[in-house]
Order: structure tokens, then C-alpha cells, then sequence
């Protein structure tokens, strides 16, 4: 059986391999939906990547059924940061597609904080 689109872009994807587990990452949360681990590039001192295990490339591909997912994540990330001690304040970002500053074509939600977030972003 050929695979389908969706399953080539799943088997391409660097965040479903880190979910799989075939590419190390620290990892912060693990459910039956949701996966978390440690930005390799942080941009704070807190940096976290709250990834759906299934494969949905950006929130622009998002649908009515991953109503429950995008909650979840937020949650997930609302729970990290209270274990990881961001009693201060945290960020929340969803980077999409091009304009966005979307690298990973994988959703995924930033949870940063440690040190005061500037605004506007760049
Ligand atoms: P985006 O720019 O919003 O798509 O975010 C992608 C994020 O993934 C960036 O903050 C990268 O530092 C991070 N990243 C890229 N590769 C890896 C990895 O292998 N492990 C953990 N984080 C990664």
C-alpha cells in the first residue's frame, strides 16, 4: 500500500519523529495527545515546545475536530509553566506559516518565560 500525502508529510516531519521518539529531545510532558520538550534554541530561559502527536502542519490547517487538541495544548501549557516556576508571567506563541516565522512545518506552541517578553515581537 502506498502511503498517503498526510503519512509522507507525518514521515518527513522532524517534531512526529521527536514524538516517536526516533530523535532525542528533552522531553517536559508526554500524554496520549500531546508531547512536550525543550526548545534547542532558547529564547528565554524557559523555552518549551507543546507539539499535537498528530500531524498538523500549522494552526492554518487546523480544523473544527482539533478544537479539543488546540485547548489541550494550552492547558499543557499553562501547566508547565506553573511546575516550571513562571509565576511571574510566561508567553504563549503559535508562529505560523511564512509571514509568521513558522521553521517547523509541524504545530507548535512556544512557552516562554524566566525574563520580561518585549512588545510588539519582532
Ligand atoms: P518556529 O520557528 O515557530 O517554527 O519554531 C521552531 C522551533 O523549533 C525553533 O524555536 C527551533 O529552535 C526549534 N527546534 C528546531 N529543531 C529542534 C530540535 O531538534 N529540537 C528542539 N527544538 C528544535
Amino acid at each position: 500500500m502506498r502511503p498517503r500525502r498526510g503519512m509522507l508529510d507525518a514521515m518527513d516531519c522532524l517534531f512526529c519523529k521527536i514524538v516517536a521518539e526516533t530523535i532525542p529531545s528533552k522531553k517536559l510532558y508526554d500524554d496520549a495527545d500531546v508531547y512536550a520538550f525543550a526548545d534547542i534554541d532558547p529564547k528565554a530561559p524557559f523555552h518549551a515546545l507543546i507539539v499535537p502527536k498528530e500531524h498538523i502542519e500549522s494552526l492554518a490547517d487546523a480544523a473544527a475536530n482539533h478544537k479539543s487538541i488546540l485547548g489541550h495544548m494550552h492547558l499543557t501549557a499553562a501547566e508547565l509553566a506553573r511546575t516550571h516556576g513562571l509565576n511571574n508571567g510566561y508567553r504563549v506563541v503559535i508562529n505560523t506559516g511564512a509571514d509568521g516565522g513558522q521553521t517547523v512545518s509541524h504545530l507548535h506552541l512556544h512557552l516562554m518565560g524566566g525574563r520580561p517578553m518585549h512588545w510588539p515581537p519582532g
